[in-house]
């Protein structure tokens, strides 16, 4: 652990772990398919030493009306 983690604690920032989608042409080749290639992750990590811990919070999802 970072010197200055030890003391003051760490700076937790909130990380999004965004994977790539794929885009694909469907069966007609005419439309384009966004294949996500896995689920949104979000967690924190320390400003100075990278320590990561996965996020307590709950954040409001994207696309989500309710
Ligand atoms: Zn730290």
């Amino acid at each position: 652990m970072n010197f200055f983690c030890r003391v003051l604690g760490h700076t937790w920032v909130p990380i999004a772990d965004n994977p790539k989608t794929n885009w694909n042409v469907d069966k007609t080749g005419q439309l384009l398919t966004a294949t996500p290639a896995g689920a949104v992750r979000f967690y924190d990590e320390c400003a100075r030493c990278k320590e990561r811990r996965e996020a307590t919070v709950t954040r409001p999802r994207a696309g989500s009306s309710a």
